[in-house]
Parts: structure tokens; sequence; C-alpha cells
């Protein structure tokens, strides 16, 4: 290495160049983790103790990459409330614009994986029933390429699976198929009562058709000596 590109590397980041690194990350990866963002704004020379500061970096990073209909956007985790990033395309919500990732063979199963886990009641499907979607594909799909692909969607944080191997939608479902799962199911789709964000974990009302995130039912029946419905025509005893 030359003395001058030595000079150069141990200097502060150019504004411009801190854009680049950050914009490259997440172009590279689709998604990073709160905890990953902080890392890479440290690197980047961004100080991250003011939350403005961040802010204010990750809204000029997105005007930057608003002319390729690109957008950095934070989702939460449903099941344990942890913050994430994603990089969302603002035009195209469709599964297929993940075409350059996935086979349209491998797409078509994770939409009718969509519609099953969105049809349930608590946005969750056994194992056994994601498996046998591969007997409805056009084209098709061995088991183990089915268990393959679930493997890569959870790597990739499209759907996350338990320890009983049940399925749900991850966070970057949760913020890139915002739109989509609105479009396609209007009528089984359900907003989250105290955050107004799509709500497929939750908690059911036994009574009306509300569902509350598990962590905002946390915080409203906090200090509540009697779980009831928020709702005010409801109010049935909850859970
Ligand atoms: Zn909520
Ligand atoms: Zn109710």
């Amino acid at each position: 290495m030359s003395a001058g590109s030595k000079a150069k590397m141990s200097s502060a980041i150019e504004p411009i160049d801190k854009r680049k690194i950050f914009m490259q990350c997440f172009l590279s990866k689709g998604i990073l983790s709160a905890t990953e963002v902080k890392e890479l704004l440290i690197f980047c020379g961004v100080p991250v103790e003011s939350k403005s500061d961040m802010a204010n970096f990750v809204l000029s990073v997105n005007a930057s990459l608003a002319p390729f209909h690109l957008e950095i956007k934070k989702g939460i985790q449903e099941d344990d409330g942890a913050s994430f990033y994603c990089l969302v395309n603002t035009v195209e919500s469709s599964i297929s614009r993940m075409s350059s990732t996935y086979s349209s063979t491998e797409l078509e199963l994770f939409k009718k994986l969509v519609e099953q886990i969105v049809e349930t009641d608590d946005g969750k499907l056994g194992s056994l029933a994601a498996l046998s979607l591969t007997e409805k594909l056009d084209k098709r799909m061995g088991k183990e390429e089915a268990e393959n692909f679930f493997d890569r969607l959870e790597r990739d944080k499209w759907i996350k699976k338990e320890l009983d191997g049940k399925i749900s939608l991850s966070v970057r479902s949760i913020v890139e198929l915002d739109q989509y799962l609105k479009d396609m199911y209007p009528d089984v789709i359900r907003i989250c009562y105290i955050c107004s964000k799509l709500c497929l974990l939750g908690e059911n009302c036994d009574s009306c058709t509300i569902k509350i995130h598990k962590k905002c039912a946390r915080t409203l029946f906090e200090h509540c000596t009697e779980k009831r419905c928020p709702d005010k025509n409801c109010r049935s005893v909850w859970g």
C-alpha cells in the first residue's frame, strides 16, 4: 500500500463516502439489526450518541436512494420487539420483485406460505402444513429442497421458525410486504389496535375482532388490575 493511500485511509471519511458505505451495506444485505446499523454508523464516523444525528444521517441516505425508488425503513420484530432497518422498494410492492434472489417456483411457494400464514388466527403455520404446500406448485419441488428454501428465507429474515417448527412472518416481510399484504388480503389482515401497524403475531380479543401485539398489550395493561378489551363497545375480559 502506498503512503498516499495509507494517509487517505486513516483520515476521516468524507460525508459522501459515509453515505456510500452505508448504502452499499444495505444494498448487499437488505436488512440490518439496530445493533449492526449502530456499528456501521460508528465505522462511518457518524455520532451515534444523539438520536437526531442518526436519524438525520438516515434521512440524507434516503434522499440519495429516492431516485432509485429505494428507502431504508425501520421495522419492529413482532414477537420480541427488536428493531431492524430494511431496504425497501417504494414503488414495487409485489413479491415478484424478489425474483433477483429467488426462483419463480420458490416465490410461488413463498406466496402460498404467506397466504396460509395470514389466514391463521395466530399468524403461525405448522412445518408439515408448510411443506405440504409444495404439492400445490406448478413445478415440482422436493420436500428437502423446500426445507432448504425455508432455511434461506429464515436467514434472509423473511420468515421466523420457532423451536416446534412453526413458521411466522419475520420483520422483513412485515416491513417490505406491508402494502402487498394489505392489498392482497384486505379481509383477513389485522391492524394492531394500539400502534396501528400490521399485526400477525399478537393477542386476540375473544369477543370482537381486536388484535394487539404482545408488546403493545404489555404496555397497555401495565398498570391495570383487570385486563379488558380496549374497545369501548366491547370491554370483554382479555385473555
Ligand atoms: Zn402494536
Ligand atoms: Zn373486544
